[in-house]
């Protein structure tokens, strides 16, 4: 599930590897992938890649004056391939072919089209709807007073936070690690934080998503591979013991997610009621 490091890691490779190419031809195997019409999506053939950026967790491939702005969602990637896809994969939804035989390649694992991208000129990106209502990057993180007016509203933290429109590019697993690094419950009261709770999210924000970055800027090489090595430390780690003080690490299954915590740090010793368990028992 790509969220800021990782969309920023593949910016960064691509727009490394891809900068001053030249486009010959893309098309969208994905049946409902492409957004927009106009332009079509042949415009881009003859066109230079400007270069490669990210706006929240989208990313942002600028050719000659026009911006294709993709969406990965939970399970595309946006990777390039030194040969060209065969048509008969299923897991390709926009492929953008450039010059000596190499292939940007949108594709998505699973059975659901949900990843999606839209062909803009360059200049209509930070209108976009997508774009427009995006909050201030989560990093670097926005100065603390800003952060202190994003964080003034009577909802919980952990939600709060993967609001894309209050603050961009945390998703389900970095939030655990924001919070764990804070040392706050995912159930407190965004606007009844202490002055000092805001700083601790502004400082994890800086500190968790700066240290994944650095640690991608290591380890990944040209290509970006399909799971990213993320140094986590407490989200998916359910039963492991916590790294700072040794208490056995709880989990809270959602439907499509889970949430993770150190009883100890986090939610002043309390075990938070697991709704997949409690479903269960009933
Ligand atoms: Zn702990």
């Amino acid at each position: 599930m790509p969220e800021l490091p990782e969309v920023e890691i593949t910016a960064r490779r691509l727009d490394r590897a891809l900068a001053g190419a030249n486009v010959e031809s893309a098309l969208a195997p994905g049946m409902v992938t492409m957004k927009t019409f106009d332009p079509p999506l042949d415009a881009l053939a003859g066109g230079t890649v400007a270069g490669v950026g990210r706006a929240g967790k989208m990313l942002v491939v600028r050719v000659d004056e026009l911006a294709v702005l993709v969406h990965l969602m939970s399970a595309g990637r946006l990777q390039l391939w030194d040969k060209r896809a065969s048509l008969r994969d299923k897991a390709s939804r926009l492929l953008i072919r450039i010059d000596g035989g190499r292939e940007l390649r949108l594709r998505e694992f699973g059975t659901q089209q949900r990843a999606w991208a839209k062909l803009l000129p360059a200049g209509e990106v930070e209108a976009d709807e997508s774009v427009a209502t995006l909050g201030p990057d989560a990093y670097p993180a926005p100065p603390v007073e800003e952060l202190e007016r994003i964080l003034d509203e009577p909802r919980h933290l952990h939600p709060l936070l993967r609001d894309q429109r209050a603050i961009a590019g945390i998703g389900r697993s970095w939030v655990d690690e924001i919070l764990w690094t804070a040392r706050l419950s995912p159930f407190q009261r965004a606007s009844e934080l202490e002055p000092q709770q805001v700083e601790a999210i502004h400082d994890a924000c800086d500190s968790i998503l700066g240290a994944a970055l650095d640690h991608y800027e290591q380890v990944i090489g040209d290509t970006v591979p399909d799971k990213l090595p993320m140094p986590l430390q407490v989200h998916r780690r359910a039963g492991d013991a916590c790294p700072r003080c040794g208490t056995r690490i709880e989990a809270i299954h959602f439907k499509d997610y889970v949430m993770c915590y150190c009883p100890e740090e986090q939610t002043g010793g309390r075990v938070l009621k697991d709704r997949r368990l409690s479903k269960l028992l009933k």
